[in-house]
């Protein structure tokens, strides 16, 4: 049983899905804020570092191959960052900032 939500869809080229899942060797790219070392755990996704909704690009450099936990994680925090920027956006004009990516662990 899965909570799976599909994304807005969006353009995404298969040809690079492959490419990336072949350049990463269809293991987890992410990096460890703990130990500064990617993850390695077997690929469940290819991920886009930023987002094609945040004005990513699709392409191969704008690619990782992800585990499902590292996945189910970016997304998690991406939401909660979409409801934070959405509260903000009503109370504070200004914001303390986006947190980069490389945060999650
Ligand atoms: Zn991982």
């Amino acid at each position: 049983m899965s909570n799976w939500h599909q994304r807005t869809p969006q353009k995404r080229s298969p040809g690079i899905r492959r490419a990336v899942w072949r350049r990463d060797s269809g293991l987890c790219q992410h990096t460890r804020v703990d130990t500064g070392l990617p993850c390695f755990a077997p690929g469940a996704v290819v991920d886009h570092i930023h987002n094609l909704a945040d004005g990513g690009r699709d392409s191969a450099e704008n690619c990782q191959v992800l585990c499902q936990w590292h996945s189910d994680k970016k997304t998690a925090l991406e939401s909660a960052a979409g409801r934070r920027k959405a509260r903000q956006a009503r109370s504070l004009p200004t914001s303390r900032g986006h947190r980069p990516l490389g945060s999650l662990e």
